[in-house]
């Protein structure tokens, strides 16, 4: 079986980043945010759960998740939340460990914002988080969104401290500089895997 390596940082810091710069060094990259997008998808037996336990009207009129009006229930009820978080979470699961298995590059990257909060970690051999200043963070992400800055600073609340991710990782790709500077550094941690 190939490596597992998870990649992490905060909202902003520049996972996407890196991520691409993986992706065009030939190694597959897994996203768990895609990943829960797509066992939500049309035709999908967890959309057809969601639905009959919520009703026609969680689905938008093209048949897909209504994902505003799901956001909203089970931000007010937090039964509905650990409902729907028992169906998804073991389904998550497996399909992530299904598409890094799959994977048949030299190593396989998973990419996730709540890799460390979330029990993620426990399927990779090794950590990278990509690295700014919150101030930083704050300020892409929110040019990136177009979101306003309180938002993104209640997202950056829900997430691990800077400092402790810092402890928790092997690998640290700093992003405070240019684009380029970071990419390198992407390519210089790509020699070190490929030698795992
Ligand atoms: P994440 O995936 O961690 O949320 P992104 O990779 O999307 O972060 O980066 C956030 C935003 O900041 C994007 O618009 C990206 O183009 C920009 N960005 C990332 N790294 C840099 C950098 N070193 N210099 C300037 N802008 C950057």
């Amino acid at each position: 079986m190939t490596h597992i390596i998870g990649l992490t940082g905060g909202i902003g810091s520049g996972k996407s980043l890196v991520a691409a710069r993986f992706a065009d060094l030939g190694i597959t990259v897994v996203n768990a945010d895609t990943v829960a997008r797509e066992v939500v998808a049309k035709g999908e037996p967890a959309l057809e759960a969601i639905r009959e336990h919520f009703g026609d009207d969680i689905l938008l009129p093209t048949g897909e998740l209504d994902r505003r009006k799901l956001r909203e229930i089970i931000f007010k009820n937090s039964a509905e939340k650990t409902w729907l978080e028992n169906l998804l979470h073991p389904i998550i699961r497996v399909r992530t460990i299904e598409q890094l298995n799959a994977a048949t590059s030299p190593y396989v990257i998973l990419e996730s914002p709540l890799l460390l909060e979330t029990d993620q970690h426990l399927l990779v051999e090794k950590i990278i988080v990509v690295d700014v200043d919150e101030a930083t963070q704050i300020a892409r992400a929110s040019a990136r969104d177009g979101s306003d800055v309180e938002q993104i600073k209640r997202i950056v609340a829900t997430q691990m401290p800077r400092a402790e991710k810092l402890k928790k990782t092997d690998y640290v790709i700093d992003n405070s500089g240019t684009k380029e500077n970071t990419l390198a550094q992407v390519d210089k941690l790509h020699q070190d895997l490929l030698q795992l």
